[in-house]
């Protein structure tokens, strides 16, 4: 028989399916606040993954893909353990905000500290109760900040066990990228298990074709990590790594007018928006900095002088990019 597992003092035992409420904080109104986590804990031995979401408590894509991979029939025949933590920060999703009451952003905090601030000891708990009992990990965020991501992968792929991970989630594109100092992904692949962190869509907005790519994502990653039966996948994106990205940035403050949409092709030199003023006297060209694929892109068309317009990631093979982009607009934005 398999070992019960025990979050925060609850006894999940082998075949047992359980919400817990792992006790957080109080607020100062007396009223107590908890992380609510799901635990499919089976019978069977396997890999014990955890799926996280709202980190930043207006990143909410994230809490629906893992309220619909719950509902799914195929849990039924899981191997393993699947640990559900839909929101993180549940103080920044109470107000709809990125932050912790105290300012702070928790996903630079990671590992946290015991006695360190709100936002450190909230880290903390979650390296402690959650990471510390799993072997891979998927965290999922949004663009920030008015930005809306095209759904990617952002992983380490130096470690073999990430790539599989990585390359089998399914976004058209992989995201090679540095890793944020004090972000989970950070803290966890300091302890040696392979984390993914999927990233679409925008704030406070539920962007369905990045919903339903999530699912089948971390649906497919369970398949090839042995904790569901492996089922052949249709598809035609073929994800394609990138191992660098820019952003381009505004050249002068003002009205942004552009055509170029996420997962467009641009070319290093060329024109892909304009600024001018409000009464259409002055304008000025953006230049892309780079060639490659725009994978995020600024919402909110008023800018200042240097603000963060274009994410544009490079790629060996910027074809291969268009036709994995291409590939997923036919299959979850038909209507586009
Ligand atoms: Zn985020």
């Amino acid at each position: 028989m398999r070992e019960s597992l025990n979050i925060s003092g609850h006894e999940i035992k082998a075949g047992e399916n359980k919400t817990i409420d792992l006790p957080v904080s109080e607020l100062y109104t007396h009223t107590s606040i908890n992380m609510p986590v799901h635990v499919l804990h089976s019978k069977k031995d396997g890999p014990i993954l955890f799926v996280s979401a709202a980190i930043h408590g207006d990143e909410i894509n994230g809490v629906e893909i893992i309220r619909r991979l719950l509902k799914m029939k195929a849990l039924n025949k899981l191997r393993g353990t699947l640990i559900a933590i839909p929101i993180v920060n549940v103080f920044g999703f109470l107000n709809h905000s990125r932050y912790s009451p105290d300012r702070r952003d928790l996903n630079r905090f990671f590992p946290g500290n015991e006695s360190g601030s709100l936002t450190s000891w909230l880290a903390y708990l979650f390296m402690e109760e959650i990471v510390s009992k799993c072997t891979h990990g998927i965290d999922i965020h949004t663009g920030s900040n008015h930005r809306i991501n095209l759904p990617q992968i952002r992983a380490y792929l130096d470690d073999p066990e990430t790539e599989r991970m990585a390359m089998t989630f399914g976004t058209p594109v992989i995201l090679d990228a540095d890793i944020l100092e004090g972000s989970l992904r950070q803290a966890v692949k300091e302890r040696n298990v392979p984390i993914l962190v999927y990233e679409s869509g925008e704030v406070l907005r539920f962007d369905e074709a990045a919903i339903k790519l999530g699912v089948r994502g971390v649906l497919s990653v369970m398949r090839a990590i042995g904790m569901l039966p492996k089922v052949r996948r249709k598809t035609d994106i073929q994800p394609v790594i990138s191992d660098s990205s820019t952003w381009v940035r505004a050249p002068s403050s003002g009205i942004i007018k552009t055509k170029i949409k996420l997962g467009d092709r641009v070319s290093e030199n060329s024109r892909i928006g304009i600024i001018t003023d409000p009464f259409g006297e002055r304008e000025s060209e953006i230049i892309s900095t780079a060639s490659g694929i725009v994978i995020g892109s600024l919402k909110l068309p008023l800018v200042h002088r240097g603000d963060a317009l274009f994410h544009v990631a490079r790629f060996g093979s910027t074809k291969a990019a268009v036709d994995s982009v291409t590939a997923f607009r036919q299959e979850f934005e038909p209507e586009v």
